[in-house]
């Protein structure tokens, strides 16, 4: 019998449109080979980037919903932990495979590691073959004239769309060929990835579902209502505007293949949708700008992009980095994004903005520490997009927002959650207050406090820095970065 297969799931959590799995089943299918599918858990390779708090519990229901597609098919998935290039020779020499299937993986650590698999693989006789699935354009594909990789967004994005379409993504096989029995496998539950107590996740099962069907049921969602108006509305955090389809992207649990095909068929014959799409499709371009940027530039999660930045003369605050972590900045659309995040594992893109530029500009606290922040508590903690985010908001980045262009989080709040729905939501000591006083507490009338209950310095904060002052001193600090 021919040498088993292996298939090595990795940000790729799916049946569907799987080209490295169905590459794997149509050699099984010609030489009778049997299959292995595996995932491992490795938190050495990733060094500081290995997986976060809340990515990790998304990864472990996102694990069991792929064990369970496989077992409806007769197969299973082996989990395993520990070092990946250990593990994988390890499993290789276990079961006598002969080839190892995986899809392409962006993160530098990531694309070192195929490196070594393949030589190391290599010389046992062992082939690793990779395949793209994770993006619609790989980052070697789309240059400037100069055959230089794009530094700024929109000729990129143009660069993308005159590129061939992407093709129509693959359909889920329906069966499978037989797997290898007895294949050590570590129970679930023994990668231990979700919170021992304090359980912060508690509840998150009734707001989130990762797994295939989930991405599914997320984009049939956003196609029956939110698209309709998806650019306007897309910047209210109070709204069900969004996809919320980033952590089902970041593992792979729908590829983007299936994203572009879905927003096409569905509005084909809507001509009035033409401008939502594009503008959709141009956020699922923001995606892929961010990953061809780390491929080409594979240090932006840790240094400044425009390498100046890192002469910035950042105070660095401990107590107000803690304060902004906890919601207690005493500005309420922060302090409602940053409870928002620890309640949900999620944030809304409007207000990580504000709560970014608020961290790096108001506080002057380096973007790194709101990064890692970020990367521990967001369920769709992406190596890419959260580093271009942040460094989009600070300044720093390809193409970022201008240092100067401080956002002030108040008038932020009362343009983009006016009625005050969001911040009632998640500060709920100040819900009672009147619209106009909301979004800033300090200015209301000593009455109004009493009435709703609110004691500033004792049931909710006083601003820890005052907006004026502390946009003076950001452009201080930039001005000085400058001379
Ligand atoms: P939708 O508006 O429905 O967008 C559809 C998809 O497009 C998203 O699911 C996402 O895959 C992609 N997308 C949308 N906006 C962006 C963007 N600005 N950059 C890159 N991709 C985008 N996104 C992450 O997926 N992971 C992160 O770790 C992350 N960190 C961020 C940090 C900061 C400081 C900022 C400002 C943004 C960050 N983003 C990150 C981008 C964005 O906020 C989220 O992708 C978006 O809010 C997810 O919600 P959604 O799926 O409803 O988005």
């Amino acid at each position: 019998m021919a040498a088993p297969l292996i298939i090595w799931f990795r940000q790729d959590l799916r049946l569907t449109d799987h080209s490295a799995l169905l590459a794997a089943l149509s050699l099984a299918r010609e030489t009778g080979a049997e299959l292995v599918a595996a995932y491992i858990l490795d938190d050495d390779t990733p060094g500081q980037w290995r997986a976060g708090g809340a990515s990790r519990w998304w990864l472990h229901h996102s694990l069991a919903s792929l064990d369970s597609s496989l077992r409806q098919l007769g197969g299973h998935l082996s989990l395993r932990r520990g070092d990946t290039h250990r593990e994988l020779r390890q499993l290789v020499s276990e079961t006598g495979a002969q080839q190892v299937f995986c899809s392409r993986n962006y993160e530098p650590w990531a694309r070192d590691l195929e490196q070594r698999l393949h030589e190391d693989l290599g010389a046992q006789g062992v082939g690793l073959r990779r395949y793209p699935g994770a993006l619609l354009f790989e980052p070697e594909a789309v240059r400037t004239g100069a055959g230089e990789p794009y530094k700024v967004f929109t000729p990129y994005w143009k660069a993308c769309l005159r590129q061939p379409p992407p093709q129509a993504p693959r359909a889920r096989p329906g069966s499978l060929p037989a797997f290898v029995e007895g294949v050590d496998s570590v129970p679930l539950q023994e990668l231990e990835l979700l919170p021992q107590a304090p359980n912060w996740a508690a509840g998150w099962d009734q707001l989130w579902q990762p797994g295939e069907s989930g991405a599914a049921a997320a984009l049939s969602r956003f196609l029956d209502g939110p698209l309709d108006d998806y650019d306007e509305s897309r910047n209210h955090p109070d709204r069900e505007a969004t996809s919320r389809l980033s952590a089902h992207m970041h593992f792979g649990e729908i590829s983007p293949r299936q994203l572009w095909q879905a927003i096409h068929q569905h509005c084909q014959s809507r001509p009035a949708l033409d401008h939502q799409r594009d503008k959709f499709l141009s956020e699922m371009g923001w995606r892929e700008f961010s990953h061809h940027l780390l491929h080409h530039f594979p240090d932006i999660p840790e240094t400044a992009f425009k390498r100046d930045f890192d002469r910035f003369p950042w105070l660095g605050d401990r107590d107000k980095l803690l304060a902004w972590q906890r919601g207690l900045t005493g500005y309420p659309i922060v302090d409602a994004g940053m409870r928002e995040l620890w309640q949900t594992g999620y944030m809304h893109n409007r207000v990580r903005m504000i709560t970014a530029s608020f961290l790096t500009k108001h506080l002057l606290v380096p973007w790194t520490e709101g990064e890692r922040w970020f990367w521990d508590t967001l369920v769709d903690a992406d190596l890419a997009n959260n580093a271009c985010g942040w460094q989009w908001v600070a300044g720093s980045g390809a193409d970022a927002a201008p240092y100067f262009r401080i956002f002030n989080p108040t008038l932020q709040g009362k343009k983009f959650d006016s009625a005050g729905a969001y911040v009632r939501r998640w500060v709920p000591e100040i819900a009672t207050l009147p619209d106009k006083y909301l979004h800033e507490p300090i200015t209301a009338p000593a009455a109004a406090l009493e009435a709703a209950g609110v004691v500033l310095g004792q049931t909710y904060p006083n601003p820890i820095v005052v907006h004026r002052d502390a946009r003076e001193a950001a452009l201080a600090a930039y001005g000085s970065l400058r001379a």
